[in-house]
């Protein structure tokens, strides 16, 4: 989507700090970390949000999850992590294109906030 920030991150046309890229999707720093470790994953098709998936998106999801296990092993996040998903205006969702928040090195509390 043209007027889509993630979706430019996905095409290289904004710079991000990356940490893992293939042909379905891209992990990158948060550039307002909330923890010492704070990456999102983000599909690179352009999906508004998680209340926008359907079946045919398991394997993507599959995927996404396979991805942050191998990343926060590679992070050494042996406490454990935290992955957050924020849908519409309630959920706190202000990028409106699908994106996992990965965090760690911290204990996190709950319920959120
Ligand atoms: P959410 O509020 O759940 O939609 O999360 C959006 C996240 O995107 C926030 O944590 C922002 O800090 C992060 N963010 C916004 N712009 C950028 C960017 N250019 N690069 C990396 N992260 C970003």
């Amino acid at each position: 989507m043209d007027d889509c920030l993630f979706c430019k991150i996905a095409a290289g046309k904004i710079p991000s700090k990356k940490l893992f890229e293939d042909d379905t999707l891209l992990a990158f720093y948060d550039v307002d970390p909330q923890a010492p470790v704070h990456f999102l994953v983000i599909p690179k098709k352009h999906i508004a949000s998680a209340a926008c998936l359907t079946e045919e998106d398991a394997p993507l999801l599959g995927h996404i999850y396979a991805v942050i296990a191998q990343l926060t092993k590679k992070l050494g996040c042996t406490g454990g992590y935290r992955v957050v998903t924020n849908v519409g205006e309630d959920g706190g969702q202000s990028v409106k294109h699908l994106h996992f928040h990965v965090l760690a090195k911290r204990s996190l509390a709950w319920p959120p906030g």
